[in-house]
């Protein structure tokens, strides 16, 4: 839970308690839809292979055509589905507070755990819910948190970069053929998400950006994503993921061919390494694995 100390302008505010003379403690509890709560390895990036306590809050704006977390664009879930360590499964009725998050977090905990993952969905979409367990997770808790955003909103980000509660955060750049948003939209969205990094570098936070990478992805678009970013911050991690395509739920992409081959993803790398100094490629290595 959240404590707010404010100074006192109207005594007769209801829930707020006087402590003293011109002071209150607000008693600031969240609550938010999550889709799922599961422990599972880091499938992503850098981290790959890192245990990981997941929370994967509801609802994203986005319409990325190769999405496969569909289930969790949905804002209202009636349940989000814990997944326990002893694979038991069940469903905690939506909206969830921060205490029963924080009560699942705590089930989930093993020796090796590198990091709580607020991810999505869209994690942005419930920015004061994510903080409020972001703070209880590392203030008392002690753990390390760590965001997974697409950087729709970089004042949405910046709220939570502020709180210095976040050691780790991953931004995923969308590209224009990614039909995330419609054009016009596309670039507002380009240059929040540049925003984004740039809040989080600035505050020190480990950033990590992604961009998904499908057939055809044009070489000029990539190498002035990496021009815009190679101002930010030297230690920024850049990480071309190859799109992946579940042949079950999406034959139609599978059919359509777009995961790009080796060659062109050679070609991407060196482009981004002749900008950036920390460059890899890495598909989503939990789809091997086939954990969630
Ligand atoms: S941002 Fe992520 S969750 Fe949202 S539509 Fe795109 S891939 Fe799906």
């Amino acid at each position: 839970m959240a404590y707010d100390v404010c100074d006192l302008v109207d005594r007769s505010v209801a829930a707020e308690t006087v402590i003293k003379y011109k002071y209150i403690v607000k008693i600031q509890m969240e609550a938010g839809h999550i889709t799922e709560i599961f422990s599972s390895f880091q499938g992503e990036g850098p981290y790959a292979g890192k245990r990981q306590i997941f929370i994967r809050f509801a609802g994203c704006h986005f319409s990325c055509f190769y999405c496969d977390t569909s289930s969790a664009r949905d804002p209202k879930p009636r349940f989000c589905n814990l997944l326990l360590l002893n694979k038991e499964t069940y469903s905690k009725r939506n909206p969830l507070s921060t205490n029963a998050v924080i009560d699942c977090v705590k089930d989930l905990l093993t020796p090796d755990l590198h990091s709580i993952s607020y991810t999505g969905g869209e994690p942005l979409t419930s920015h004061s819910f994510v903080k409020e367990i972001a703070t209880e997770a590392k203030v008392v808790m002690h753990l390390k948190n760590f965001i997974e955003t697409n950087g729709y909103s970089a004042t949405a980000f910046a709220s939570l970069a502020d709180s210095k509660c976040f050691d780790f955060a991953s931004i995923d750049i969308k590209l224009m053929s990614h039909r995330a948003v419609e054009e016009k939209d596309y670039e507002n969205l380009y240059s929040n998400a540049m925003d984004c990094v740039k809040i989080s570098a600035d505050r020190g936070i480990e950033t990590i950006v992604k961009i998904v990478v499908i057939r055809n992805t044009a070489v000029d678009e990539i190498e002035k994503l990496c021009d815009d970013l190679a101002g930010f911050n030297s230690r920024l991690k850049f990480v071309l993921q190859p799109v992946n395509v579940n042949i079950t739920t999406q034959p139609h992409l599978h059919r359509a061919g777009i995961v790009p081959d080796i060659e062109e993803l050679f070609k991407l790398s060196e482009i981004a390494g002749r900008i950036l100094p920390d460059v890899m490629v890495l598909p989503q290595v939990h789809k091997f694995m086939r954990i969630p």
